[in-house]
């Protein structure tokens, strides 16, 4: 049965955070701002205390985010947000001080450690969530997902719950303007692979299958311009909308094998959550293509890959050939071009494909993925790149 759940509020344009403030008022008493050393310096960072000094809302910072999340920054961020009474929090910056707050957030109500929580539904009275992003990317904004990683056990964990869903989720492109190159590609080709597993999802609808198709519209053509042009306006706006239906589109109808087989990447050998989505996408989506060609033949003829003349099979092959030409504009690096030793990568291949699959996201291709399949890509993924 289809639900669809999306945030609350969401302001997105210039001025979406000055239009917000009286929302964030409504949120609570005194809010944790989760970010990073980076962003907490920013003129973004000034606007949003600027903005509460106005509205008299008390805040305490925590910019211990140094880089994708992990199950310690979550206990030291819980830490600061009780020892300052705090009552709800506020992210801004890219995914990880989203997720994070996401996760401070479940934490302050929540018995016992977060890795607990893996493959569990978070639940509770959880206080108010405003996710401000400031890259055009993850979607977190308007999801119920946060990824934190487990230090100990080096896993992604993949933590869920309904009341995860920002109660504001507040996007300004304006924001988004600064991000350097390598992030707007990276940030950028994770919505775009949001956009495509969702549609090819088994649990793709109505509802996500339109949003989908607008964002796999509007990346194909705004990212290669932004990735030219940092300071180009228009395409910063069209990627943080495609960012957010991007978003809305996972949060209800999943990722799949790509998403499964990106995390264990990441954590093993740091690879930025966007980029192994990217490293991974012309194979997982070429494995894919042969259990849904009607629904890769339908993005195929919506981006003008290919028409109507076209077989499905067809439009859905000149569909994965744009994927490549995306990837290859964005200048995607191989796992070797990363550094990423060869001996050392086929160790992990056997534990990576038992995290992938132990996730649930493979399972949610139109196309039944084994363990197998998955070390097989993994070794293909380096061997087919490698020179
Ligand atoms: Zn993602």
């Amino acid at each position: 049965m289809p639900h669809y759940a999306i945030p609350q509020h969401v302001f997105a344009g210039k001025n979406a955070l000055e239009e917000a403030a009286s929302y964030i008022k409504k949120c609570g008493r005194s809010p944790l701002i989760v970010t990073g050393k980076h962003v907490g310096k920013s003129p973004m960072y000034e606007k949003l205390t600027r903005i509460l000094e106005q509205e008299e809302i008390t805040y305490r910072t925590f910019d211990g985010i140094t880089g994708e999340p992990t199950d310690k920054m979550i206990e030291e961020g819980l830490s600061l947000y009780r020892e300052s009474s705090c009552d709800f929090v506020i992210g801004i910056g890219g995914g990880s001080p989203l997720d994070s707050a996401k996760a401070i957030a479940a934490m302050s109500v929540s018995p016992g450690e977060i890795s607990d929580y893996m493959g569990k539904e978070i639940t509770g009275e959880i206080p108010a969530i405003v996710a401000i992003p400031t890259t055009a990317g993850t979607g977190s904004e308007a999801t119920k997902f946060t990824i934190i990683t487990d230090q100990g056990k080096d896993i992604k964990m993949l933590l869920k719950g309904e009341r995860l869903i920002p109660k504001l989720a507040i996007i300004d492109p304006d924001f988004s303007m600064d991000m350097p190159k390598s992030v707007s590609a990276a940030t950028g080709l994770d919505a775009f692979t949001h956009a495509v597993e969702a549609y090819t999802s088994r649990k793709a609808f109505s509802l996500t299958d339109t949003l989908a198709v607008s964002a796999v519209k509007r990346i194909l053509r705004y990212l290669p311009a932004v990735y030219q042009n940092g300071y180009d306006t228009k395409a910063r706006e069209e990627m943080a909308i495609a960012a957010l239906e991007a978003g809305i589109c996972i949060n209800n109808s999943s990722v799949t094998i790509v998403h499964g087989m990106s995390r264990p990447i990441g954590a093993l050998f740091h690879v930025p959550h966007g980029l192994s989505n990217a490293m991974l996408l012309n194979e997982c989506i070429g494995f894919a293509l042969d259990g849904a060609y009607e629904r890769f033949a339908d993005l195929g003829r919506a981006s003008g890959a290919a028409d109507g003349t076209d077989s499905d099979q067809v439009a859905a092959e000149k569909f994965l050939n744009k994927i490549e030409e995306l990837c290859s504009i964005c200048e995607v690096p191989t796992l070797k071009e990363y550094g990423i030793e060869k001996e050392v990568y086929f160790a992990a291949v056997d534990k990576m494909a038992s995290d992938a699959i132990a996730s649930g996201s493979p399972a949610n291709t139109r196309k039944e993925v084994t363990k197998e399949d998955c070390m097989e890509i993994y070794r293909k993924l380096y061997v087919n790149t490698e020179n």
